[in-house]
């Protein structure tokens, strides 16, 4: 697995939270955890064009504060899920 093919997997299941229909029973892609029900909000990965929560979009604003880079593709909740479905 590399980024460029985390970046593919992450980016076919960005459609679940764009174009218009926003589905909060999908997971945040690089949490796992819930997505916010403000379909206004609308929240955005600073660094991909992926819908991430509110908690995540906080840590990286914070990791790029301090400088650090972001989190890799191939480290995020969906791409771990699909790699590791029974775990
Ligand atoms: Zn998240």
């Amino acid at each position: 697995m590399d980024e460029r093919l985390a970046k593919v997997i992450l980016e076919s299941r960005a459609d679940l939270h764009g174009g218009g229909q926003y589905y909060n029973a999908e997971p945040c892609p690089r949490c796992g955890g819930h997505m916010p029900y403000d379909l206004k909000r609308n929240l955005k990965s600073l660094h991909f064009d992926i819908h991430i929560c509110d908690e995540c979009s906080y840590q990286e604003g914070l990791a790029v504060d301090e400088g650090k880079p972001p989190l890799p593709l191939t480290s995020w909740w969906a791409v771990t899920e699909m790699l590791n479905p029974e775990e």
